[in-house]
């Protein structure tokens, strides 16, 4: 892993030493690099310039969503997608512009539409029939056109090292393509006062490593692209080939640049769209992980350990599952080292984990680490994306703060929750008065 230190060898965050940084905002605590996430963003965005085509970069902030990341984004002039009415409000809550916002899901209520073209959202992505006719009822008086992408199930799906040309018909995301359902709501949407077409968008899965699912995507999204220029003398505006640019979280992961899938994508739109009578369409990408993961940090202090003669030694620390959910969720593998000696070479193989009452609150199933004490700062590597976005109050444990660092400032950008916090919602019960026991009525009626 990548990683830089100071003078006394210690691991650094944008400057600052991260125990440091512990010892300043206490643990578990999530860092950011604010310079990484801006060098990834402005890495995808030199592609499409170099290579000469329209785009946006759309950062889908499922990965890691608050006012300070949507700022962020502003700041670099990139759009984001939302996937709820609770991701919207966080970035109308940080000022984003609404005309460069996606609004994505399967399942969109008639609410959270109403607030995305309150807001006025630039880009509403069509997931179904059903969303078409919320739209049709929400915008029955509206003046002008809400722009729309048609989302498909394209039948391509990638799963991390290989993709697939047929699997992924089957999801709950998008209009069909075999079954002609996606050439039906293109054409009712053509056809639609209230409604301005820009395109078409899929989404081929995540933490993916290799390039031809992208490619192949590509390739199938511009035929479609072409079959509706021809068949509804549609011109394309614009080509969302989604996100899942794969980030390495482990030495044994060994993903292109992300900026890489970007380029296939392009040179695919270039050499696939010969003899096309319409204008090249945009390019969108909507990249998440790639652009949060590793730029995050999660920072932990080291507690008790239990040793088990002939079995790996277990070391826990103040954070676990209900920060980081992914090991226990889908096995997601993790790197971390000892915060103070992040190059000190491993003694032991340790299980690194939580602090939750779940034999599965497993960090890093087999951690190499060097002696560990208590009151030790590990560093968990890349937790940067679906991290704090996934995290829970599993056991009424406070979610951690989230710290932006940046040229060797460190700010606040998230603070830790309190048991205030946790009970804020909660009501106290009072149980029915019991009424007299006058009568046998009550029961006998029951039988
Ligand atoms: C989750 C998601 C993304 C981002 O995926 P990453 O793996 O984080 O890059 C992009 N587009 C859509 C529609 C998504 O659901």
């Amino acid at each position: 892993m990548n990683f830089a230190t100071n003078h006394e060898g210690q691991l650094t965050i944008g400057g600052i030493a991260a125990s440091q940084l512990a010892h300043t905002f206490q643990t578990p605590l999530y860092v950011y690099d604010v310079g990484a996430i801006r060098h990834q963003i402005r890495a995808f965005k030199q592609v499409f310039e170099t290579a000469g085509v329209a785009y946006a970069v759309s950062y889908a902030s499922k990965a890691f969503a608050t006012i300070a990341m949507y700022e962020v984004a502003k700041a670099e002039a990139i759009h984001v997608d939302v996937v709820s009415g609770g991701e919207l409000y966080t970035a109308q809550a940080a000022d984003f512009p609404m005309e460069k916002v996606s609004f994505h899901g399967n399942n969109k209520s008639k609410a959270e539409l109403e607030q995305a073209l309150d807001a006025g959202v630039g880009t509403i992505i069509v997931d179904n029939f059903h969303e078409l006719d919320l739209l049709d009822e929400l915008l029955k008086a509206a003046v002008g056109k809400q722009n729309v992408l048609i989302r498909v199930a394209p039948g391509i799906s990638a799963h991390t090292h290989a993709y697939d040309q047929t699997g992924q018909t089957d999801s709950k995301f998008g209009f069909d393509l075999e079954s002609g359902q996606a050439d039906e709501a293109a054409k009712r949407i053509l056809a639609d006062d209230h409604l301005n077409l820009l395109g078409i968008h899929a989404h081929i899965g995540s933490q993916i490593f290799e390039v031809a699912g992208f490619e192949a995507v590509t390739q199938k999204l511009l035929a479609v692209l072409d079959h509706w220029h021809q068949q509804f003398s549609f011109t394309p505006k614009v080509l969302n080939v989604g996100g899942g640019f794969g980030i390495a979280y482990t030495k044994q992961d060994d993903p292109l640049p992300p900026e890489a899938f970007v380029q296939a994508i392009v040179t695919t739109l270039k050499t696939q769209s010969h003899g096309f009578n319409w204008p090249l369409p945009a390019v969108w990408i909507e990249p998440g992980r790639s652009i949060v993961g590793p730029a995050g940090y999660s920072l932990y202090t080291v507690g008790s350990r239990k040793d088990v003669p002939g079995l790996r030694p277990y070391v826990a620390v103040d954070g676990g599952m209900g920060d980081n959910i992914r090991p226990a969720l889908y096995q997601a593998q993790y790197t971390a080292v000892v915060a103070d000696h992040p190059t000190a070479q491993p003694t032991e193989h340790v299980h690194l984990v939580g602090k939750y009452c779940e034999s599965g609150d497993i960090l890093i199933d087999d951690a190499p680490l060097p002696a560990t004490q208590p009151g030790d700062v590990v560093a968990v590597f890349d937790t940067g994306a679906y991290g704090y976005s996934m995290a829970s109050n599993y056991n009424r444990n406070p979610r951690p703060a989230v710290v932006f660092v940046e040229d060797g400032q460190a700010q606040l950008v998230v603070t830790r929750e309190t048991y205030a916090d946790l009970i804020q919602h909660d009501q106290h019960y009072t149980a029915p008065s019991q009424p007299a026991p006058t009568s046998t009525a009550t029961t006998a009626a029951k039988k």
